[in-house]
């Protein structure tokens, strides 16, 4: 055998939650348990076949014409990708060029740190306060950009968006990434912010309130110039990323916004019933802006609670992990699933 292995890049892949491929009650990659718009599965039934011998529209210009005018913003303030995580790794890449630390809390979405590693970035992860929230104040140190999920995950908690207008006015000099995947179940978005601060870079998926997980589309939304950035190093790498049907079926996704209200109203409404049940059944269930809890028990370990979920076919996620060991993600479902939930662990904690 040759030396070509010493010149492999070696990295720690991120570990994305399990996808089995049998019926479970699945909670735990924080999937929208309603279908997408019934007017995305209409543009996929009618779609084309003959049509796909083509490549795509580079600029998927259906795509973002939708989210333009949704969020009442121009064209060119909109980037496109396959999945906010596309989008964010596309940003860290092109935003991050600096040899100063990219900052972003120790406790969030742990793709960061795995983009970070994988294109060579400096990162500084600072802890988040004792209850999980983050302090403005730690972003205010010399940086090379600064990445912040709001809501945060795993942790459910939105920063309100007074606390991100102070860290982007303290780093007009560094890109400041907004993670919004999970604003429309509760948070306040800083989308308005866009037009005022020209380095303040949103981003939000189709993954979430639009039932799309398996769609795989993601948006960013800034200035003109941060977008500019952003899609020459996109050209830079791959240029067909969004496929003709998704451009189609995304379109009509973000314009069916009473949809998206609907069934986002009806996941938070799921929340705020079932929040109460797993506190009875002792569980601290911090304040949730997302489709998911983060809640920790008070004489059972997280760890044991995950297996014996998993045995009885209910999958959340757990991670081994200081600081969040004895805590549990769990996606919102539907009543039902959350039903089989609460009588699972009404059966499970039975036992300690
Ligand atoms: N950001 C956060 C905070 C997330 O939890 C997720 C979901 N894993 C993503 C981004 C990426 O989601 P997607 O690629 O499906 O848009």
């Amino acid at each position: 055998m040759g030396n070509w292995q010493d010149k492999v890049r070696r990295v720690v892949p991120y570990v994305p939650g399990e996808q089995p491929q049998r019926p479970v009650i699945k909670l735990n990659t924080n999937e929208n348990p309603y279908p997408p718009s019934p007017a995305a599965v209409a543009v996929l039934q009618a779609a084309d076949g003959a049509a796909f011998r083509k490549y795509p529209d580079t600029d998927a210009t259906e795509l973002v014409n939708a989210i333009a005018d949704v969020y009442g913003i121009s064209a060119d303030q909109v980037f496109v990708g396959v999945g906010s995580d596309d989008v964010l790794g596309m940003s860290f890449l092109t935003y991050f060029a600096s040899d100063k630390p990219v900052l972003f809390p120790d406790i969030t979405y742990s793709f960061y740190d795995v983009w970070a590693e994988l294109f060579r970035i400096p990162y500084r992860q600072i802890p988040l306060a004792e209850d999980f929230s983050i302090r403005t104040e730690d972003y205010f140190a010399d940086n090379g950009g600064i990445v912040i999920a709001n809501p945060n995950a795993p942790t459910s908690l939105a920063l309100p968006t007074s606390e991100i207008r102070r860290i982007i006015e303290a780093n007009r000099d560094s890109v400041v990434i907004v993670d919004e995947a999970y604003i429309d179940f509760g948070g306040e978005s800083v989308l308005p912010m866009i037009s005022e601060f020209d380095n303040l870079l949103v981003v939000q998926t189709f993954s979430k309130s639009r039932s799309g997980a398996g769609m795989r589309v993601g948006f960013a939304m800034g200035s003109k110039a941060l977008i500019d950035a952003l899609k020459a190093v996109k050209f830079a790498y791959n240029s067909y990323t969004m496929s003709t049907p998704m451009i189609q079926a995304g379109a009509a996704a973000m314009r069916d916004v009473e949809y998206m209200k609907k069934t986002t109203a009806a996941v938070v409404a799921t929340r705020e019933a079932f929040r109460p049940r797993l506190e009875e059944l002792g569980f601290t269930v911090l304040p949730s802006a997302t489709n998911f809890y983060f809640a920790t028990h008070a004489k059972v370990p997280a760890e044991v609670i995950f297996t014996e979920l998993k045995k009885r076919d209910i999958f959340v996620r757990f991670w081994k992990k200081p600081r969040i060991g004895n805590y549990l993600r769990i996606t919102v479902g539907t009543d039902a699933e959350m039903e089989a939930l609460v009588s699972a662990l009404t059966e499970i904690l039975k036992a300690y």
